[in-house]
């Protein structure tokens, strides 16, 4: 499909060049979308503000609401359909695909039930006035995506963004963006009218840049890498505009003496491989009190030496990742780690006969990892654990919180006390304690702190994020 989806319908960009699309399952190319430009961003822009400006600015929130409920069903009509075309896009285990899409259905309906239940206030005031603080839509919203949960993360930031009466402008990674384009078309089946949700597919440093750069939106998010959220918020700031970030993490999972490791161990790795590591809340650190940390490798590794790496229709523990270049850029890290001379613990397996211009990584386990090792600070974005130990709960926090990142930690320990204590010291957007992830679930709000972003999407608090209040201040004698 290589149209872009502005105003309601599919349109030609304005440069006829196209971008492959690969499988990452085969390395094969198998389909071309359209290299979006400044001038298609502005198209959609245009579009966007004519719906704000239009039918869609006109509807009640009550109106708008029952919109989304119908897209998140006609997602669950189309499951089958759309899991697989994101399994193939990604390369992501159909099973997981499935559930992405389960996450996507999910946002529509819960963001259409919230669409007229954010309320303004009513605040006393001098006598002789009534003042009404009431919440509006920003206008128009630019939305960059990111390539490892394109479905997700497309329900997650224009869901909540719909439902306050915005209209979106939405620009997905160019190496996975094939649902969201039969997405829009389901959107538009389902009664949500022309303009209030446009499609620009294309790189990043095109489409991607004009997106942020553009003077006619109201609001950027952007979820991906930390050094294109620095591009991002600093072509906001250039037109006053407010930008919400989810960058990336180095998740702590920190295992106490007084861990059930039985519950503790299975999830530790899922934690790491879901994905193949490429997801910006994996746990990638795992951090062990040192006096069961032999006991709990020895169970890790055993674990990982389980894995089954494979393509996304064989049920795989873990699939292949996303594109060459990153492929080749999470096995040069290990490569980097391996030579570095840090002792590999486990590797898992690869199937048998897999594809050989496939893009699949062994996932690695590695420890222990001396603190100031680029592996325990950087993100890798593929699946590989690091392992340290640690002596009590003062050096856990100091360990857990000892990289630039903040945006996910989890505490294994059956101690309640010593639970809330750490939940209050962890610097990070969400705390688990004794799970990871719980489902993902959307009414549970998610960002980061420090280099993991800023803004909170999720949860009844994306309405707040994606609307602004007006103080309306009347005299009256
Ligand atoms: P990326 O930042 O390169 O790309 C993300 C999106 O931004 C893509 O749509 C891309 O086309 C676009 N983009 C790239 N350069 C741009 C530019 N100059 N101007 C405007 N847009 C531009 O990141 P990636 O490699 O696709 O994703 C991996 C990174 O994203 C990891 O660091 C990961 O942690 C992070 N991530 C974070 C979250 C989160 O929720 N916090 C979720 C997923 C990924």
């Amino acid at each position: 499909m290589s149209k872009l989806f502005i105003g309601g319908g599919w349109q030609s960009a304005s440069n006829p060049e196209s971008i492959p699309v690969y499988a990452p399952a085969t390395g094969e190319a198998y389909a071309e979308i359209a290299r979006g430009q400044a001038a298609d961003i502005d198209l959609a822009v245009r579009a966007a503000r004519a719906a704000v400006q239009g039918e869609w600015g006109a509807l009640s929130a009550t109106e708008r609401g029952r919109i989304l409920v119908r897209i998140g069903l006609s997602v669950l009509d189309n499951i089958d359909e759309l899991a697989a075309i994101e399994a193939k896009d990604t390369g992501k285990p159909l099973a997981l695909a499935r559930k992405d899409m389960e996450a996507l259905a999910r946002y529509f309906e819960f963001y259409g039930g919230a669409a007229d239940k954010l309320h303004g206030q009513v605040i006393p005031y001098l006598s002789g006035y009534s003042v009404n603080v009431v919440r509006e839509a920003y206008g128009v919203v630019g939305h960059i995506i990111p390539w490892n949960y394109p479905a997700q993360m497309l329900g997650r930031t224009i869901a909540p963004a719909l439902a306050m009466g915005n209209a979106s402008v939405v620009k997905p990674a160019e190496d996975a963006c094939m649902t969201s384009l039969r997405f829009a078309e389901l959107a538009s089946a389902a009664g949500l009218p022309a303009g209030a949700l446009n499609i620009v597919t294309g790189y990043g440093r095109e489409a991607g840049a004009a997106l942020a750069a553009h003077p006619d939106i109201n609001l950027i998010t952007f979820t991906g890498s930390p050094q294109v959220g620095v591009e991002i918020q600093t072509a906001a700031a250039r037109n006053h505009v407010k930008c919400v970030l989810e960058l990336g993490g180095k998740s702590p999972q920190i295992v106490f003496a007084d861990a059930d490791l039985d519950k503790a161990v299975p999830i530790i790795v899922g934690a790491i491989i879901q994905n193949a590591g490429q997801t910006c809340s994996a746990g990638s650190r795992l951090l062990v009190q040192r006096e069961i940390y032999d006991q709990v490798i020895e169970r890790v590794a055993a674990r990982f030496r389980e894995i089954r790496v494979g393509a996304p229709e064989t049920s795989p523990d873990c699939g292949p990742i996303i594109t060459r270049a990153q492929f080749e850029r999470v096995q040069r890290f290990i490569a980097e780690v391996k030579e570095s001379g840090l002792p590999v613990l486990a590797e898992g397996v690869l199937d048998a006969n897999l594809p050989a211009e496939g893009y699949y990584v062994a996932p690695t386990l590695f420890g222990p990892v001396p603190r100031d090792h680029k592996l325990a600070l950087e993100e890798v974005f593929g699946p590989v654990l690091a392992a340290m130990p640690f002596d009590d709960e003062d050096d856990a926090v100091a360990l857990a919180n000892g990289t630039e990142y903040g945006l996910v930690a989890a505490i294994w320990s059956e101690n309640g006390a010593r639970q809330q204590r750490l939940a209050k010291r962890l610097e990070a957007g969400q705390v688990f304690i004794n799970c990871y992830g719980a489902g993902g679930g959307v009414e549970l709000p998610f960002g980061g702190v420090r280099k993991s972003g800023h803004g909170r999407e999720k949860g009844f608090l994306a309405l707040e994020e994606f609307s602004v209040t007006k103080t309306v201040v009347s005299h009256h004698g």
